[in-house]
């Protein structure tokens, strides 16, 4: 080999000793994250103005990179490992998951088709067929992973679209003067991912009908069959309802046994949106909130919310998986295989092609943690839930602004928009803690979601504590 040829990779030794310090770095940085801002302090461009304008032409050394990243890197991220990361819905990237992770990158595999790794095929399937049980969902819904709970449910739109009997959408399309008119429904508090798909499959915004919400946020079944009738007589065609198991704002939950009565009444396909909430219902206590759901054509939960899993998995169940093969289904030449209809090729199920080895992470952290495990930590969750609220009802100054029913609080104070924003402001600057707000009924509203594999009582009482002082 001549001296000039560049070696192909990094060794397997050099490889090992860098391996050991990145892990050590990651130990040391998930042992104590607190010690960090939670919300990141960098101004917009910082970042950008301290790389290179252009890529090295030369090899650079590990040590450059890993001093970049202590230096350039972290103070540009937001800790959403934070114990006390108390905005949008907390997640953790756990240990065990990260290792998966690791193993995903290292096999490198394409599950685009069976044969093009039959592990990853099979243990898809069965991991998802774990958290089918342990969600007590019925043994016909067939499991994939995606990447996010917005991708889920642009299939389960597109597979409701394909399931309309008198059109063959995946065939003819839908298209010109005579094209039907579809109606898609959903609550006026469904996440903007329900809006986004129906945008994505071509009903265009004004093919979304947004049904009103009762006073603790939940749709309001009749509304939603008044819709419906008033569609059907102006010449709409409805095909789908968009339900929601912990709405992203106050985690309200929809009554879906009544929209399943709906929706079978009508002949619509019903979607459930358990994003955030589906997690909790693997505690005996918790499982109503999924009553109804046996009934829907399919549904999204992600264990990247709140099971511990690292960003991005996201577990889609359709009852008729033959109807979304129907619509995504499409195999060159080059993909064809003998194996047939004896074995699942995950590329039939879905927009992509090549797929990221992304159950190996999810099935380490069940077996990990054990059921018993992962329902302790979310039953804590909801204890520590609870308690904030507890805290917060408690003080004069605030006030509760819906239901808690898992471990997500909504509450303002007292007072103006202005100074529920101030708090806000002011309680992020600290660095110690970071919350979110929405609105509710036109009204600023803070969010403080527990969630977190490493936050405790402790952080749950020091994130009050800042919140009273941020109160003034
Ligand atoms: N659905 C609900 C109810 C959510 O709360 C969210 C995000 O918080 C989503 C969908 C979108 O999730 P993802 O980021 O996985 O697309």
């Amino acid at each position: 080999m001549s001296e000039s040829r560049p070696t192909p990779d990094m060794s397997p030794e050099e490889f090992r000793e860098w391996g050991h310090k990145f892990v050590d770095w990651v130990a040391d940085y998930l042992g104590h994250p607190e010690r960090y801002p939670v919300l990141s302090r960098v101004e917009p461009g910082s970042i950008h103005r301290q790389l290179p304008p252009s890529p090295p032409q030369k090899p650079e050394p590990i040590e450059a990179m890993l001093h970049d990243i202590d230096k350039i890197v972290m103070p540009g991220i937001t800790h959403w490992n934070h114990p006390a990361f108390f905005a949008y819905f907390a997640v953790t990237g756990s240990f065990p998951g990260i290792l998966g992770e690791l193993l995903s990158a290292a096999f490198n595999v394409n599950g685009m088709l069976w044969r093009t790794s039959p592990a990853f095929t099979e243990l898809e399937e069965h991991v998802l067929d774990w958290l089918r049980q342990m969600l007590g969902l019925p043994k016909e819904f067939m499991g994939v992973v995606y990447d996010t709970a917005s991708t889920s449910t642009f299939h389960a739109l597109a597979a409701a679209r394909e399931a309309i009997p008198e059109y063959n959408v995946s065939e003819e399309g839908i298209a010109g003067p005579d094209a039907p008119r579809l109606r898609m429904y959903t609550s006026t508090h469904a996440h903007s991912s329900v809006d986004k798909a129906a945008m994505a499959i071509g009903l265009g915004r004004r093919g979304i009908v947004k049904i009103d919400v009762d006073g603790k946020f939940q749709m309001d079944p009749h509304s939603l069959e008044t819709a419906i009738k008033k569609d059907q007589s102006e010449g709409y065609r409805p095909f789908c309802v968009t339900a929601t198991v912990g709405t992203t704002s106050t985690t309200s939950i929809d009554p879906v046994s009544r929209i399943a009565d709906i929706c079978e009444k009508y002949k619509l396909w019903l979607h459930v949106d358990a994003a955030y909430a589906g997690a909790a219902a693997i505690l005996p206590e918790m499982r109503w909130i999924l009553n109804g759901t046996e009934r829907a054509d399919s549904f999204v939960m992600n264990p990247h919310k709140w099971l511990f899993t690292p960003i991005d998995f996201s577990a889609f169940y359709c009852r008729r998986p033959d109807v979304l093969k129907r619509a995504f289904s499409l195999t060159p030449e080059y993909l064809k295989t003998a194996e047939g209809d004896k074995v699942t090729n995950y590329m039939d199920y879905g927009i992509q092609l090549g797929r990221r080895f992304r159950s190996i992470k999810f099935w380490m952290v069940v077996r990990y943690f054990g059921v018993e495990g992962l329902q302790e930590r979310i039953r804590e969750h909801i204890r520590l839930g609870k308690l904030f609220a507890s805290f917060v009802e408690a003080d004069k100054r605030f006030e509760i602004m819906a239901p808690y029913p898992f471990s997500t609080v909504c509450f303002r104070l007292r007072s103006d928009d202005a100074s529920n924003q101030r708090l806000i402001d002011k309680s992020n600057a600290t660095g110690k803690i970071f919350i979110s707000h929405t609105k509710l009924n036109d009204r600023l509203t803070i969010r403080f979601p527990i969630g977190n594999l490493r936050t405790t009582e402790e952080h749950v009482r020091m994130a009050w504590d800042v919140i009273q002082k941020s109160a003034g």
